[in-house]
């Protein structure tokens, strides 16, 4: 067993680290309070190779490893928090299930152009009645010759409203097998949004409304009975969020850290008050266990998905992890902690979100414990 990086993923994270002090660093605070998702960014990193990093190169990608992606998440976020959202996009998101299940005329129509950070892709699972329960979505799409008509209402899309295309899961037919998904495009008939509202984290989201939306026949991405092999791919969007609690978690405590050796109170530094120094140690410990996890997840799906198991360990432990650590590195900051001059409150703010995007806290224990007792324990109401 070997707990270090090879040489190649030591030069490809000290390239990476390299890249985004050059260019990300100078707008760090900026960016992490800009309303628009930074596609600016995105083609910097796109000509960089930082997209498609462990999609085949037959793909259009770069023909590396899952682990490798989470890499340029922590050495992005450890210099511009908010960039390691378009890491995200580029790797992890809705671009990744697309690319693993794209027609070879989808890859042309939209992974290209997302590959090369000219598009922006989102994805459209939850719904107003529908939202740890995912199965229970209602959007449908009836035959209509041999394409379909979408008609339902999306809630809490990340970027839902600001994307090209929205990958959409929604119900051919009845029970899970009825699930599959379509690509629907931005300024489609019928398919309009409601007013903004904003997270916690500054990010905004409005409902998406898809009214008789025709989606021709090439834009099915996965047709009835989709769902399975969806969630295999969400699984990797459920790393990146992973990846990007512990990297804020982590970039808050760098912060709080070096604010701890040069803050006097009572003519002594933050850091020489035992009390201090164990928060700390917890913060270090919390860290490196959830680090493990991480890594631990990443290195046995390297060729592949990650298990949905070991990804339900890491996610909720990462999740948890980041957001606390974020909440203590503002406590030893204080006021500077709490103001927005420093981007501790903003990772503070936005490692809170990921307790509940992506599967929530909750419903990933309910997977894991299925994992321990292997057996499925449902959710549902015992039937009459
Ligand atoms: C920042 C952010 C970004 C998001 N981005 C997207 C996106 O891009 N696309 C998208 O489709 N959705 C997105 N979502 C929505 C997200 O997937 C849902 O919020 C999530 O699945 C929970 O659904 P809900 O909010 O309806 O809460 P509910 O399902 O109503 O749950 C409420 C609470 O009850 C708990 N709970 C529910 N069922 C159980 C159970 N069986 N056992 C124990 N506890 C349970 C939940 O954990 C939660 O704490 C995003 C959400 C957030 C916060």
């Amino acid at each position: 067993m070997d707990f270090g990086f090879d040489p190649e993923q030591e030069q490809f994270r000290d390239a990476v680290r390299g890249f985004a002090e050059r260019h990300l660093a100078a707008g760090a605070l900026v960016r992490a309070h800009a309303e628009d998702y930074p596609q600016d960014v995105a083609r910097q990193m796109a000509e960089q190779g930082l997209f498609g990093i462990a999609m085949s190169e037959e793909r259009g990608g770069q023909g590396g490893s899952l682990l490798d992606s989470i890499i340029a998440i922590e050495q992005v976020a450890a210099v511009c928090p908010r960039s390691a959202d378009v890491i995200q996009a580029g790797n992890f998101g809705a671009i990744r299930t697309l690319a693993e299940y794209a027609s070879v005329d989808q890859r042309e129509r939209y992974l290209e152009p997302l590959l090369a950070g000219e598009m922006l892709i989102a994805v459209g699972m939850t719904e107003p009645e529908a939202g740890s329960a995912v199965t229970d979505l209602v959007t449908t799409a009836s035959a209509d010759g041999a394409g379909y008509r979408i008609n339902g209402t999306k809630v809490f899309t990340t970027y839902g409203w600001h994307a090209d295309v929205i990958l959409a899961y929604v119900r051919f037919g009845p029970g899970v097998g009825g699930i599959g998904s379509v690509l629907i495009d931005k300024g489609a008939d019928g398919f309009t949004h409601g007013q903004p509202v904003r997270f916690l984290s500054g990010d905004d989201w409005a409902q998406l409304y898809f009214d008789n939306v025709y989606v021709p026949p090439e834009n099915v991405l996965l047709g009835p009975g989709g769902f399975k092999r969806q969630i295999a791919g969400f699984n990797v969007e459920r790393i990146g969020n992973t990846a990007r609690s512990l990297a804020l978690g982590r970039y808050a405590f760098e912060v709080a850290r070096a604010w701890a050796l040069e803050r006097k109170q009572f003519g002594r530094a933050l850091c020489e008050f035992q009390g201090i120094q164990w928060k700390f140690a917890e913060m270090q410990m919390q860290l490196d266990a959830a680090q493990l996890l991480l890594y631990r997840c990443a290195a046995s799906a390297d060729k592949g998905l990650p298990s949905a198991q070991q990804t339900a360990i890491a996610k909720a432990f990462c999740n948890r992890v980041g957001h606390e650590v974020a909440s203590e590195a503002l406590q030893v900051m204080g006021g500077a902690g709490y103001s927005q001059d420093s981007l501790v409150e903003y990772c503070f703010r936005r490692t809170r979100g990921w307790m509940i995007a992506g599967g929530s806290i909750e419903i990933l224990k309910n997977r894991i414990a299925e994992g321990v007792f292997e057996r499925r324990f449902t959710q549902r109401p015992p039937r009459a």
